[in-house]
């Protein structure tokens, strides 16, 4: 059968759901059975326009709500919202109705997702028409599969992106590098359906929004290294043998995504592998984007069609092997002759091997708080083992997870967690330092103490006298206050240090530490880069670390000499430019000021290094944001620009010459009610009083957000050079918070 055609559709529908379903006609006959379908049934924007123009999200929940009411099998709830406060729905179709979600959770259940990058539309119109059809189907094999496994659909995993038809969510993240950092409300919500559901299979639908063709669809297993070999197994019997000669009979041409150590890896960030980790099936579908939207959803549907085959007649293969998995990985994390993978894949050498791996991580408590959701949201089994220690074991069975979050060799842990290699007293070892906390603190203290890195008694006393104050005002809630003794102690270390009371090591092991943790509560967002060489930036402090173009990445954000660095690649040929964009982790801010010491490697070339207050987010493919206020650094034309940015288009409101020179440089920004300022001076001089340039701002030239955050950006024009820019300490100071005023 050759590529269906439109004028053909109505017809060849009947003839290829013989088997399925038929929601278009009055009566088929099939076999001796007639099926008596209703007489009017429900269709998508999509199909009301016959292809021409995808289903909105108006469309979508009017739709969800008609189904619901009209059949019983169907239910639906709000599960989730986004950035920009669009619902996630999640879409259960049973039989004859859908049992509870304690039911769902216990018994067993698919799930398939449309459209997590906004900009690739068919697989969403596939899991509307799909969930329709299964709701009115009288097929008795699918009502049969319906009373045995709930179908778990999730149309829109990203609301915004769609909306905005582009490929991240609102905040311009990818959605599909987040399944294990779960940084974005989106892919919070499907790790929490994910884990409260434990889908036998999951279906992943995507497009390739360039390609035209060859192959038409293209399918993948999960190929990170330390899935569950019988799932991996089996998870390519479905592709293989399923799939693909399903979809090629119904005259798709299909393939295998990505190749070898490149897009279609092992990367642990991305759902396809999330959910061989998560120890079930997964499946990623893509269509090719730039053909016609009435065959690009008739092939997702193909590939959806062949999973439901595969999962009823494979139904006690699958079951059995998805249930077992659980208890075979807690054996291979108890295993040391195991080895756990930090990259490659099935089809790729990997190069960071833990082998023998730890038999289980210490971190402190503090960094057990900062993990909280990926506790939870993964079901890490964890177990407070000391004052200041829990432990993270590796016999369980989501430890296919846990190199990947607390060991420092990963390429995205959230925590640097301590490898152990003997886990019989775990909490006898001494907890890890973490990122700057309370709890650091008390354990650096402690271990002086006992190392006698104090001179006498008293000097320590001194010390815990202001950590236990510390401590108080920190659990009251009282920031202000764990500020002011913060700063009491910073002094006190410093006297102790002059009077030799305090080691000199001793010193500069807790100063760091006790002034990252005082600016990270003073400011909104504080970053200073107080690290190991060569590690790269802490992704847990930013929404995003983006590099544009990827693979050669054309930003890169490393440490070195105690000093953020990124690397900006020379533009590609066929690419406007090279790019990084910074989005860090804070609240929104609206009176606010950005402060930066920074340094550019080179002058003279045609880069640009462009700071941001009160935005909303990156414009997309842009390294400006749609909305917000700031300031552009010319290295080319030697120019401070003093900017506005309204829907994603620039107005100049000054301009001086910057005098750039490869030295340290500090520039701060601030935007105070209608007041735009900013300051440029040398690092080896005092911070002048005078601004260089003031704009007030008259009303025409207020944002449309009241407030929003800070954002960094690196730009390259040229071909023939890179630099490297540099950064110290990045300070948000939210000016209407009355803590530093
Ligand atoms: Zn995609």
């Amino acid at each position: 059968m050759t590529i269906i055609k439109k004028g053909l559709i109505p017809f060849i529908m009947v003839m290829s759901f013989l088997l399925a379903l038929s929601p278009l006609s009055v009566s088929a006959e099939i076999g001796s059975k007639t099926l008596d379908m209703p007489e009017e049934t429900l269709t998508t924007g999509f199909e009301d326009r016959d292809g021409d123009g995808w289903t909105t999200l108006e469309e979508e929940a009017a739709f969800l709500e008609e189904l619901a009411e009209m059949s019983d099998r169907v239910s639906y709830t709000q599960v989730g919202t986004s950035v920009e406060g669009r619902p996630i729905r999640l879409v259960r179709v049973g039989f004859p109705e859908p049992p509870s979600d304690e039911d769902i959770a216990a018994g067993n259940n698919i799930l398939i997702m449309g459209t997590p990058h906004g900009n690739e539309p068919a697989g969403r119109e596939m899991t509307l028409e799909l969930m329709r059809d299964l709701a009115f189907t009288e097929n008795d094999e699918l009502i049969g599969q319906l009373r045995e496994a709930t179908i778990l659909f999730v149309p829109t995993p990203n609301p915004d992106g769609r909306g905005a038809n582009t490929r991240g969510n609102a905040w311009g993240v990818d959605n599909n590098r987040d399944h294990l950092n779960l940084d974005t409300p989106e892919m919070e919500t499907v790790a929490d359906i994910l884990n409260e559901f434990q889908p036998d299979i999951t279906v992943d639908a995507h497009e390739r929004p360039s390609a035209t063709g060859n192959p038409d669809i293209e399918m993948l297993w999960p190929r990170n290294l330390n899935v569950d070999e019988e799932l991996r197994e089996l998870n390519k019997e479905l592709v293989q043998d399923y799939m693909r000669p399903d979809v090629e009979e119904a005259g798709f041409s299909t393939g295998l995504y990505g190749s070898p150590g490149g897009a279609g890896g092992g990367d642990e960030r991305i759902l396809r592998n999330m959910l061989g980790l998560r120890n079930g099936l997964g499946i990623l579908t893509e269509s090719a984007g730039s053909q016609e939207p009435l065959d690009r959803v008739d092939m997702q549907r193909e590939a959806a069609d062949s999973i439901l085959r595969f999962y009823r007649e494979r139904f006690d293969d699958v079951t059995e092997l998805v249930d077992e998995a659980p208890e075979r990985q807690a054996e291979v994390g108890s295993d040391p002759s195991e080895p756990f993978y930090l990259d490659g894949a099935d089809n790729w050498d990997p190069t960071i091997v833990l082998d023998p791996k730890a038999c289980g991580y210490l971190i402190n408590s503090s960094q057990a708080k900062e993990i909280n959701r990926h506790i939870d949201l993964f079901s890490l089994q964890t177990e407070q083992v000391s004052e200041n220690g829990v432990f993270v074991a590796m016999n369980q069975p989501m430890m296919t997870v846990v190199p990947f979050l607390l060991d420092e060799q990963a390429n995205y842990n959230e925590v640097n967690g301590l490898p152990l290699g003997n886990c019989l007293n775990p909490g006898e070892v001494e907890p890890p330092l973490g990122v700057p906390s309370l709890a650091n603190l008390k354990i650096l203290a402690d271990r002086f103490e006992a190392d006698g890195e104090f001179a006498n008694d008293e000097a320590a006393r001194a010390v815990n006298l202001h950590l236990t104050a510390v401590s108080q005002f920190e659990e009251q809630g009282e920031t202000e206050k764990v500020v002011k003794h913060l700063d009491g102690l910073l002094d006190l270390l410093e006297h102790q240090r002059e009077n030799e009371l305090l080691s000199e090591e001793a010193y500069n092991l807790i100063e760091p530490q006790a002034d990252s943790y005082m600016k990270d509560l003073q400011y909104a967002f504080y970053q200073g880069f107080v690290e190991e060489d060569g590690n790269s930036w802490d992704s847990s402090d930013f929404v995003n670390l983006h590099s544009w173009p990827t693979n050669p990445d054309g930003a890169t954000y490393t440490i070195q000499d105690n000093t953020g660095q990124v690397d900006l690649d020379n533009r590609q040929q066929g690419n406007g430019s090279a790019f990084g964009r910074i989005t860090p982790d804070m609240e929104e801010t609206e009176n606010s000021e950005l402060l930066v010491r920074f340094k550019a490697d080179e002058t003279g070339n045609n880069q640009r290094l462009r700071l941001w207050l009160q935005s909303d987010a990156f414009s997309s493919g842009s390294s400006m944001p749609v909305n917000g206020y700031g300031i552009e650094m010319n290295l080319n034309t030697d120019e401070l620009i003093l900017r506005g940015r309204y829907d994603s288009s620039s107005t100049n409101f000054d301009r001086i010459d910057a005098n750039m020179s490869d030295e340290w440089h500090w520039v701060r920004l601030r935007k105070q009610d209608d007041e735009l300022k900013v300051r440029l001076w040398k690092d080896d001089m005092e911070e002048p009083d005078d601004w260089d340039m003031v704009h007030t701002l008259s009303p025409d030239e207020y944002l449309p957000n009241h407030s929003g955050r800070a954002l960094l950006s690196v730009i390259n024009f040229d071909y023939d050079s890179s630099n490297i820019f540099n950064f110290d300490e990045i300070i948000v100071d939210d000016l209407d918070q009355s803590i530093n005023n």
